[in-house]
């Protein structure tokens, strides 16, 4: 029912409006503050207690502007949210710097430290836990001053004018207050638990409260606003502006209180009115309609109350409500999404997605993207800052800061190294061009050296790959040994043990800098918000610029701020507008067109996180926000929203991830209840249908174009004999998976540095045989001590490096620790066969000559690198081949009964009878070769054959070998199709398998 705006009266007394909140609420309310305006011949002031509304209300302004009006009220009446007039209060400059989030949180940290007491609060918490905490002593110790603030307006006032506040008797009156607020609400609980946890939180309070508080700031604002009306009223009554207050949204008791008093205050220098929402009209439910009581419980509605929902509801339905019910997530996303685009196509520009569902919502945003820049998208519900790929990138730096001295893992450096804000080559100072291809380098050479942390490993990894590719024909690359001295640099930075806020802001700064990505950040959107959000931590000026704290905690506080911010798109124009906000958020705005996703019984109402140290009661005793008002406000801003719009879909999931079935919101049944033929519509995804064809088992000819490697190394040639289509993949089409690095530690680089060792012992047992002096030669048992003692001293040493980057290799090194004295065992009772090392780690192979289809000559070259050569004593033709396994000696055996299709130590023969030369093997033919197990099982120690096994009929394997590899070879030439075949051992761990769908076919 519409009001009028009242006649302006000269009491001095706020006069009282009330608009009805339906689509013709703002039209309304504009018509009413010119009617003000007019009347009073002065231009309004008007404070929205909430900002949503604002650009409406002046939009509806402007529309309503009556014609001929005089000069003086001319200009658009002034329209201001509630913070930004106390934001705008003339003396706030005088007032205490506002205090941030980031200093509040500090605050906490600094009175834990001096206060024992406080402490066992915290001590549960992990660094991210503690913040959380301290959010909460902040949030509830806001309440406790909101209750006690207003008591202690005079004092305000004076302090306004005196700057002195008497502390101490303020205190005792909060403390007054709260005594009575626990005994009311935790009545019947022990008075040890409540007297301990109250006394902590009023010790918080007593340490934490500060002038510099939003609470206190707000209060004070307020003073300095009544005085300047005040001063204004004393000097010219005339230049005092009407002061219209809209309550755009229910206030909490506390807040109703305080600005009562203030209207009524206020009303004794200037014109006050005070405008309300009446529900009368608008009601779609008796709660909203009747509201809280005085003791603050939902009021019963009388039946004329009832009678009037009734005509309400039929009143205001419309044929354009839709209820709509998805049976999954993804369908109820696909849902919204095609509710918001039909909207689109019939023409809407204004529409609205409410959040009450925020998952879906957010699919279906991301859903929507499709449409590209024909839509724009605003998203209200916060989208957060921590959710940005400038964020992501900035945290992958603190995972490094974090990392303990050794070193990062690999995964958290190229998490790092690959985030597009790193600048590697300003980082380097090398031109762009060299850094070509750096990271994906360092990449492969840390995946097949498998190290896996610590920047002692990578520089290990790097300089084995490095002289690797010295000795073999390839280049070694020194910036990557430049890019990890440059991050280990950075990393040590940070290693002290305690870290003053100011310095390690400066620290950060400067590590942004350095890498670059300080610059990249600024020429990003979400990237200069995240730079605005870290100049929070510049504390050089203020008073906690020298608080220590650990760099866990500094970094967890960090994150806790970022996570506290919100990101904000910009703005661009589109041909339509979707707004994503919170069902609050729609208050008094105007919409072509609703969705609202998220209705179920579950999510319609939701009420917000309980404060974790307020009962309900206990809220209600201070005043503060309660359960039962939150549900009335949502019912009031439901019924808004559908009275105000025509197009309204209301969305649910129908069926919980359990599987269980989900009703519509209670408030959905009511109204459903009333209106019989409003009936929901199953949302169902569009489906295609299609005939697909069977697949077969894959098979690839390759092409003609495709270059065949003229080059195979024994594991090729094994992916070639294990299936060709692999090789096909691997080899002939380069396709490679991005490899993740395993969580457990894989002997890999520690393979490598076992490997180096035992050439190193070897080397160092030859030398020592040279001397005649040497304990070696005093027998079989003096030589077995020397080779144990020199072999578990060489192994320390080759490791130590190793364990400087991983502390986790020790265990490794202490199992082969516990096999030296069986391996040189092994090593005596082959020298008694007469068998002497004689080389290692030598680089050999041969050539096959073939002629291609097309006639062409080819020399393919099979080579690979050998472990060990031994030469016989007594037998100077004689010479065998030894390949060192890490693996258990059953492994091994299974391996011998396939040697055709893995045949490295045939190969290594081959090519050393081959070239004797290059082998070192001068005269001598290798005709025995073994595998030596560097992982034999100890406990089997009896069994004299535990770590040794030789291939079995050497010649005759050595005939087929070479038969099979040309005809293998001849058929890769012949480009042959390439069939998928493999046992499922193999398939197991093939990278290959998405590529032949093996398990399709
Ligand atoms: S999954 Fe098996 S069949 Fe398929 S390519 Fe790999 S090894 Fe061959």
């Amino acid at each position: 029912m519409h009001r009028p705006f009242p006649t302006i009266s000269m009491q001095k007394q706020p006069q009282a409006w009330v608009i009805t909140p339906n689509s013709q609420a703002l039209t309304e309310l504009a018509k009413g503050i010119w009617a003000c305006a007019k009347q009073t011949q002065k231009r309004p002031l008007v404070i929205l207690s909430t900002a949503g509304p604002l650009i409406g209300v002046r939009a509806a302004l402007e529309q309503n502007r009556p014609k001929d009006l005089p000069s003086n009220i001319a200009f658009l009446p002034q329209v201001i949210s509630f913070a930004d007039w106390l934001e705008a209060a003339p003396g706030s400059w005088k007032f205490p710097k506002k205090q941030t989030d980031l200093e509040r949180w500090l605050s906490v940290f600094v009175n834990l430290r001096k206060h024992k007491v406080l402490q066992s609060w915290f001590k549960a918490e992990s660094e991210a836990g503690a913040w959380g905490l301290a959010q909460a002593v902040i949030d509830a110790c806001d309440s406790l001053s909101e209750a006690v603030v207003p008591q202690l307006q005079s004092e305000l006032n004076n302090l306004l004018q005196t700057h002195t506040l008497d502390a101490e008797a303020w205190l005792k009156k909060v403390e007054l207050v709260l005594d009575q607020a626990i005994a009311k609400a935790y009545v019947g609980l022990s008075r040890n638990v409540v007297d301990e946890e109250s006394a902590v939180l009023l010790t918080f309070w007593r340490y934490l409260t500060n002038i510099g508080d939003p609470v206190i700031r707000k209060h004070l604002a307020m003073a300095d606003q009544m005085q300047l009306a005040k001063a204004n009223a004393e000097k010219d009554p005339a230049t005092v502006r009407p002061f219209i207050w809209v309550q755009t949204a229910d206030p909490k008791p506390i807040d109703q209180e305080l600005i009562d008093g203030y209207l009524h205050d206020y009303a004794q220098f200037a014109t006050v009115v005070r405008v309300d929402l009446d529900w009368q009209s608008v009601a779609l439910w008796p709660e909203a309609l009747c509201g809280l009581d005085l003791e603050g419980h939902i009021q019963v509605a009388n039946s004329a109350e009832d009678s009037q929902i009734e005509s309400n509801i039929q009143a205001h339905r419309h044929e354009d409500w839709r209820l709509l019910a998805a049976r999954r997530f993804e369908e109820l996303a696909w849902a919204a999404t095609k509710a918001i685009e039909s909207h689109l196509i019939a023409g809407k520009k204004n529409i609205a997605l409410v959040a009450q569902d925020r998952l879906a919502a957010r699919r279906a945003r991301a859903l929507l993207s499709r449409l590209g820049d024909a839509l724009r998208i605003r998203d209200e519900t916060g989208w957060k800052l921590s959710t940005t790929r400038a964020a992501a990138a900035f945290n992958s730096w603190l995972e490094i800061i974090r990392a303990p001295k050794e070193g990062p893992s690999a995964s958290a450096l190229f998490e790092f190294l690959q985030n597009p804000y790193f600048d590697l080559s300003s980082s380097l100072k090398q031109s762009p061009e060299v850094c070509v291809g750096l990271i994906a380098q360092l990449e492969d050479i840390l995946i097949a050296s498998q190290a896996k942390s610590g920047w002692e490993t990578f520089t290990m990894a790097i300089e084995r790959a490095n002289s690797y590719a010295a000795s073999n024909g390839g280049s070694p690359n020194a910036h990557l040994i430049d890019l990890i001295k440059f991050l280990r640099r950075l990393h040590t930075g940070w290693q002290q043990s305690m870290l003053d806020c100011s310095s390690a802001y400066v620290l950060l700064q400067k590590n942004l800098q350095e890498t670059g990505m300080a610059q990249r950040l600024e020429n990003d959107a979400a990237g200069k918000q995240l730079l605005k959000a870290l100049k929070e931590f510049d504390l050089s000026g203020g008073i906690y610029k020298d608080v220590k704290m650990r760099l866990p905690e500094w970094l967890s506080l960090l994150k806790t701020v970022i996570e506290e911010a919100s990101y904000e798109e910009a703005g661009k124009e589109a041909l339509a507008t979707l707004s994503i906000l919170p069902l609050s958020s729609t208050r008094l705005r105007q919409f072509d067109a609703i969705v609202l996703v998220g209705c179920d019984e579950q999510q319609l109402p939701a009420f917000s996180e309980p404060p974790l140290f307020f009962s309900d009661t206990l809220n209600r005793y201070l005043k503060s926000s309660t359960i039962a008002a939150q549900y009335i406000q949502q019912a009031r801003d439901l019924s808004q929203l559908l009275v105000s719009c025509k197009n309204v879909d209301l969305l649910w999931q129908s069926k919980s991830k359990s599987g269980e079935p989900l009703r519509p919101s209670a408030w959905i049944q009511r109204l459903q209840a009333q209106l019989k033929d409003w009936r929901v519509i199953d949302a169902k995804p569009e489906s295609y249908e299609g005939k697909s064809q069977p697949i077969t088992m894959s098979v690839s000819t390759p092409d003609q174009n495709l270059a065949i490697p003229i080059t195979v190394s024994p594991s090729a040639y094994k992916a070639l004999r294990d299936c060709p289509y692999r090789y096909y993949v691997s080899s002939l089409l380069g396709l490679r998976k991005a490899k993740e690095f395993e969580e457990d530690f894989d002997a890999s680089l520690a393979g490598q540095t076992l490997h180096a060792l035992l050439k190193t012992f070897f080397q160092a047992l030859k030398t020592e045989e040279e001397k005649s002096h040497s304990s070696i030669h005093q027998g079989d048992e003096a030589r077995r001590q020397w080779m144990i003692n020199h072999l578990m001293k060489c192994s320390e040493k080759e490791f130590e490096r190793l364990i400087a980057g991983d502390a986790r290799v020790l265990g490794t090194l202490r199992d082969w620790q516990k096999q030296i004295p069986s391996f040189i065992d092994w090593q005596i009772e082959r020298e008694n066969q007469g068998w002497r090392y004689h080389d290692a780690e030598l680089t050999i192979g041969f050539t096959l000559s073939l002629t291609d289809p097309d006639g062409v000559q080819r020399d393919i070259r099979i080579a690979g690198r050998a472990d060990r050569f031994d030469i016989h004593e007594s037998d100077s033709t004689a010479a065998a081949v030894i390949d060192y396994k890490n693996q258990k000696m059953k492994k091994i055996v299974d391996r011998s009964e396939n040697i055709l299709d893995d045949p490295q130590l045939l190969i290594y023969a081959r090519a050393a009878n081959e070239n004797a030369i290059t082998a070192h093997l001068p005269g001598r033919t290798v005709g025995e070769a073994q595998w030596v197990s560097l992982k034999a099982e100890l406990d089997k120690g009896e069994d004299k054959n535990i770590r040794a096994h030789t291939v079995e009929d050497m010649p005759n394997a050595m005939t087929q070998f070479s038969e099979q590899i040309e005809k293998d070879l001849n058929s890769l030439w012949a480009r042959k199709p390439m069939q998928a075949f493999a046992p499922d051992s193999v398939c197991q761990y093939c990278e290959a398998r998405g590529v032949c769908r093996k398990g399709m076919w």
